[in-house]
């Protein structure tokens, strides 16, 4: 079989096209990364170049191993001996056998966000500087910025003009020089030490530049000026580059990714040749043409021009459900008639906006029995922050000791009460006596001294008052006081730690939910319902359904392609839009547009009314599903009549057709829009008793109101 079959005259240009750089501009689905496994390919088969002389660099972990199965797949062979690498793997590769130019071990420690943080915490303590005036996320965007536009911490130091400046260029020096005291690189270092390496000596460029005589980039859309740099410093005279990108794609602008690069490369590498690729094989005719529609609302683009033989096929499916229960339940549905209909779990992705949405999902996932798996980040459950709060939680609990034990020492210094190892190894000590009741023993005997213990005091006095109050006081309310009076959202909150306050939110939400479907459940049901959630045991490689961020699904395909909470303000994301602006909106799009067009047969837009916890507003349509147009749209109706879910999830399923008129004419039903004379629109949360509970604009908040009140008006 030639290796040239089944492409189209331009993908045959561009697999063939080796003695001169390339560059290859097209939209999604027209098989830019199947033309770089191809060429791969066709170099050591049809040209013999030795397979360890072709690099190709890509964007994510995943889609490097998709690309070296496809290279391995054409060849026939495991383990080509082609570099297929992200570039910080690429950027550790070299250092590793390079990075005594800097005076550094050859096994570098690499720090992630974590250690970044407590590095930040131990400067602060030294300058006496709060975490109030300068939140870690902030401080560290500071330095990579700084780092990454190449102004030293001295640079920085010298040009800091207001105080807060001069005190972040404070603690960048010391930022600095504790890495250099530890040996130890950050992630932007990884780049920027190459970078430097290449830049400063001569003989190690030498060296590197001959290693690779044909250098690929994937999503070359997405690469920022430092490592342009690497490659370019890594194709040496003899080297030909090749590299691919859609620039409507361009979804890192935010972490410094230049569109212009791809724009301006035929200005650096002369004799350049650009193929445009414009047949899409991967996706129906009817989501090409809604993909089309949407990115054409984008204002900072050059037209491409898009099209495909393939089928028109599904119209999109958009559901726009009651509440978000209604929403993932309606997903799990899908999943489990298309499994039914033949199509294995990996061919069907979820993707989302931001993390936090995994929660719901997750959720009716596992209560449907559907295997799945987390791409790019931490199941819901395991994430820090919620073990922190459910370990607040878990104290509430009298009767159960080991439990206490790991709560204990999980929270007991977070946030921070100065309680360290001694004090920790302290109350191990006195828990022998105690027969491992660790709340006891810290009740009944001081572990540390001073301002420590007074802290350990307020913290053991804490957890006694609520242990009084959940006797009575809803779960949902005790662990909104137990954050706030702990100091543990105060952390966040200073700390700028906005992703995890927003799974706080969400877990918060999931306890209310719980409470309303659950109106005699406890703490202790609720806190052993997460724990089956929890201890669901590491999946294999068994098939399962993929779920994963926008980002993190850059690249790839599947035949069936959830996109959850499709609304305003959760996708476009709202902060990014408020921080951003028009520019920031149309990254938004682009995103969207990297979303629809992972799918290849049929896609599947959600979204539901009603409240949103992260952002504190009603939750409208997205205008991404309006920019679709309306001839592509197939809005779905309910599908809950005999859906059976595996466990109880606590939904009722009446079919919307069969409530009494009377009842959804006159009173108030969860779900409802209304509006309040004093308090404006608002939408009804739940009701007991006569009783609704309204969630309002931010100002006003939740409310509860009695359902037949004159100043209420449902719209
Ligand atoms: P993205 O912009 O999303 O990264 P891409 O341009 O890299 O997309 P590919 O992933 O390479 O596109 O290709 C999309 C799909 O189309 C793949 O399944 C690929 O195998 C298929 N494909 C590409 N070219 C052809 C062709 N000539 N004939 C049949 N199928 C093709
Ligand atoms: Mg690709």
């Amino acid at each position: 079989m030639n290796i040239l079959d089944g492409l189209n005259a331009k993908q045959k240009e561009a697999v063939t096209t080796i003695d001169s750089h390339l560059r290859i501009v097209a939209g999604a689905g027209s098989g830019k990364t199947r033309v770089i496994t191809t060429r791969i390919a066709y170099l050591i088969m049809e040209k013999h170049v030795a397979p360890y002389r072709i690099l190709a660099i890509t964007f994510t972990n995943k889609a490097a191993n998709e690309m070296k199965e496809r290279v391995e797949g054409i060849l026939g062979v495991k383990n080509s001996g082609v570099l297929l690498s992200t570039i910080h793997s690429l950027c550790v590769r070299i250092l590793r056998e390079e990075i005594r130019y800097f005076d550094y071990p050859r096994n570098f420690v690499i720090l992630d966000s974590d250690d970044q943080k407590s590095i930040l915490r131990d400067i602060y303590k030294k300058h006496e500087i709060e975490l109030k005036s300068a939140p870690y996320a902030q401080t560290l965007s500071y330095i990579s910025n700084n780092k990454t536009s190449f102004v030293s911490a001295g640079k920085a130091y010298d040009m800091a003009n207001y105080e807060h400046e001069k005190r972040l260029a404070t603690i960048y020096v010391d930022y600095e020089k504790k890495l250099q005291d530890m040996q130890a690189l950050d992630f932007d270092d990884l780049l920027l030490f190459v970078y430097r390496l290449f830049k400063e000596n001569v003989e190690v460029r030498e060296k590197w530049q001959g290693r690779y005589d044909y250098i690929h980039v994937d999503e070359f859309q997405d690469v920022d000026m430092i490592q342009y740099g690497i490659v370019r410093y890594l194709c040496g005279p003899a080297c030909i580059l090749c590299v691919v990108g859609d620039p409507d794609q361009t979804i890192y602008t935010w972490r410094g990714a230049k569109v212009d690069i791809i724009m301006n490369f035929e200005k650096d590498f002369k004799g350049c040749k650009s193929i445009v690729l414009n047949e899409n094989y991967r996706s129906t005719k009817t989501i090409l043409k809604a993909a089309n529609s949407l990115i054409r609302h984008n204002e900072y683009r050059i037209d491409k021009d898009l099209y495909t033989e393939n089928e028109e096929d599904f119209k999109i499916s958009f559901y726009e459900s009651q509440d978000e229960q209604h929403e993932g339940l309606w997903i799990a549905k899908k999943i489990i008639s298309l499994h039914q209909e033949g199509v294995p779990y990996h061919q069907m992705a979820i993707l989302y906006r931001s993390n936090y949405l995994s929660r719901n999902l997750e959720k009716v996932l596992l209560d449907g029995n559907i295997p799945y798996r987390i791409y790019g980040s931490v199941k819901f459950f395991e994430r820090a922050e919620i073990k922190d709060a459910l370990s607040y939680l878990r104290l509430m609990i009298t009767d159960n000791k080991s439990m206490g034990e790991l709560a204990i020492k999980r929270i007991l210094n977070v946030p921070k009460r100065g309680a360290g190892p001694k004090t920790m190894e302290t109350m191990d000590v006195l828990a022998e006596a105690h027969n491992f009741d660790y709340f006891e023993t810290i009740r009944l005997h001081p572990i540390a001294k001073g301002k420590t213990q007074q802290n350990i005091d307020a913290f053991v006095d804490l957890i006694l008052k609520y242990r009084k109050e959940s006797e009575t006081m809803a779960i949902s309310i005790i662990i909104r006081k137990l954050l706030k009076e702990s100091g543990y959202f105060k952390m966040l909150e200073d700390a700028n730690e906005t992703d995890r306050l927003d799974n706080i939110n969400e877990l918060i939400h999931d306890i209310e939910t719980y409470e309303e479907n659950n109106p005699e459940g406890t703490l202790d049901d609720y806190l052993q319902m997460i724990a089956l959630y929890t201890d669901t045991q590491e999946e294999g490689a068994g098939d399962a359904v993929q779920l994963m961020s926008v980002h993190s699904a850059k690249g790839l395909e599947f035949d069936n392609v959830f996109v959850y909470s499709v609304a305003e303000g959760i996708f476009p994301n709202e902060r990014s839009v408020n921080e951003g602006g028009k520019h920031a909106l149309e990254e938004e799009r682009r995103l969207a547009y990297v979303a629809f067009t992972r799918a290849r047969k049929r896609l599947f837009l959600t979204t539901s009314v009603g409240l949103s916890y992260v952002t504190g507003r009603m939750k409208t349509t997205s205008r991404f599903v309006k920019e679709l147009g309306d001839d592509v749209l197939n809005k779905e109706g309910e599908i809950f009549q005999g859906y059976k879910a595996k466990k109880d999830d606590g939904i009722t399923r009446t079919s919307s057709s069969s409530i009494p008129k009377s009842t959804r004419k006159g009173s108030l039903r969860k779900g409802d829009l209304i509006t309040h004379d004093a308090f404006g629109d608002g939408v009804v949360i739940k009701i007991s008793d006569g009783v609704a509970q309204i969630a309002f604009d931010k100002k006003f908040g939740i409310k509860k109101l009695a359902a037949n009140h004159h100043m209420l008006h449902k719209k």
